[in-house]
């Protein structure tokens, strides 16, 4: 007998499955665009050249050590990633109404942001309320914290647009001072974002029912290209007066990945509390990670800091998102001029990593089984996997599945 036979088999994660079964798939003609990483038009993981000249500098500081961060972590991370989520000007960093704090990259952001409301939620059975359909961990994230997980409409699933009645019927629908976790852009999977004034009907009814925003923001830059356009949401909300917390990823617009690299911003009403939350917030992070992780902090600190390193950096996120986008185009073109069933101008519609292809999971099946074509069960595709050498390909096989 064992202490752990009653453990009972979690469900499989779906990406990660995805990725497994790719990797084992030797087949020349694979294309995977399970996993959202960005791709150069090669096909290859691309490191950002400001990264790199981050990197050189690092390895030529003679002071440099492997010492362990502070609490809150870097502070030449977390004092510019938060100039870059709220802006430079902003006037709730010059109230001192902003607390960052450096997290496990998204990921951990979130789990802090779970925990610390688990705690600290008011009313203390709030639920966390997470949009239809979501990125699969969120559930996760959130329940492992002990929330209530319910869902409000995001999708509309025959338009492939944004179903806003349905999520501000939602929104409003749901008992007062609920907490509404928003993806502050290039929404993951369906890659589709409300449009400013959509935003600010978000806004009005939140505010209307006093919820609390809890902001997601995995792909700032890789949306429109412009990292102020892409905070939009978050920079209305503050200018609203909602007090919210953001979780913030270095993963992809900076392309540190497995550096997890990443912060937890905090804003407060007033002053009076911030010292409050952030002793919270880092007794939290102190029994969970005790200290972050110092190389992907120093790398994008670095990026962060320096005037000229950071200008390269927009030029870079400006370049990756144009060529999301021309990819986009191209596939929507291409399955036009097959004829290929159906309209697919949601595809060049969309925004960000990823499109929503509206594919069935039955063609889906097909599309790996018989095409070696990988992309996750409900139809989304990581449109960076795409690339000049693999688009024909790629549309023929839907176009192929399609009919
Ligand atoms: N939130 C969303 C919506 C995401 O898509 C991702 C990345 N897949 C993350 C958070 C977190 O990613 P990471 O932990 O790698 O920063």
């Amino acid at each position: 007998s064992s202490y752990f036979a009653n453990v009972p088999q979690a469900p499989a994660d779906g990406i990660l499955k995805l990725s497994v079964l790719s990797r084992a798939d030797t087949n020349s003609t694979k294309v995977d665009l399970g996993v959202g990483a960005y791709r150069d038009d090669s096909g290859k993981p691309w490191v950002l050249p400001v990264v790199r000249k981050a990197e050189q500098q690092l390895a030529a500081d003679p002071q440099a050590n492997h010492e362990y961060l502070g609490v809150g972590g870097l502070p030449a991370l977390t004092q510019g990633a938060q100039k870059l989520i709220f802006g430079a000007d902003s006037e709730a960093i010059k109230q001192q109404r902003v607390y960052s704090i450096q997290t496990i990259s998204g990921t951990g952001a979130n789990m802090v942001a779970a925990v610390f409301l688990k705690q600290f939620k008011q009313p203390a059975d709030a639920a966390v309320y997470i949009s239809k359909p979501t990125w699969g961990n969120h559930r996760s994230i959130f329940e492992t914290a002990g929330h209530v997980v319910r869902e409000y409409r995001y999708c509309n699933y025959t338009t492939l647009g944004l179903d806003i009645q349905g999520m501000l019927d939602d929104l409003r629908a749901a008992p007062r001072g609920q907490i509404i976790l928003l993806h502050a852009c290039a929404h993951n999977p369906t890659g589709i974002d409300p449009t400013t004034e959509q935003w600010q009907q978000i806004a009005d009814v939140m505010q209307e029912r006093s919820h609390f925003p809890l902001f997601d923001c995995a792909y700032q830059g890789f949306a429109t290209g412009d990292v102020t356009r892409d905070a939009y949401a978050i920079r209305l909300f503050v200018s609203r007066g909602f007090e919210l917390l953001v979780a913030q990823s270095f993963a992809k617009n900076m392309g540190l990945y497995g550096e997890r690299t990443g912060c937890l911003h905090a804003v407060t009403a007033l002053p009076a509390v911030l010292p409050q939350v952030s002793s919270q917030l880092n007794r939290l992070s102190r029994a969970t990670i005790s200290t972050a992780p110092a190389y992907g902090a120093k790398i994008a600190g670095t990026v962060l800091q320096d005037a000229e390193l950071y200008e390269e950096w927009l030029g870079s996120m400006e370049m990756m998102s144009r060529r999301i986008k021309k990819m986009r185009n191209l596939l929507r073109d291409k399955l036009v001029a097959l004829g290929t069933p159906g309209s697919w101008d949601h595809v060049s519609q969309q925004i960000g990593m990823f499109s929503f292809t509206g594919l069935s999971k039955q063609k889906v099946d097909r599309l790996r089984e018989e095409y070696h074509l990988y992309m996750t069960d409900d139809g989304r595709i990581s449109v960076a996997g795409l690339n000049s050498g693999n688009i024909d390909y790629v549309a023929k096989a839907i176009d192929a599945v399609v009919r």
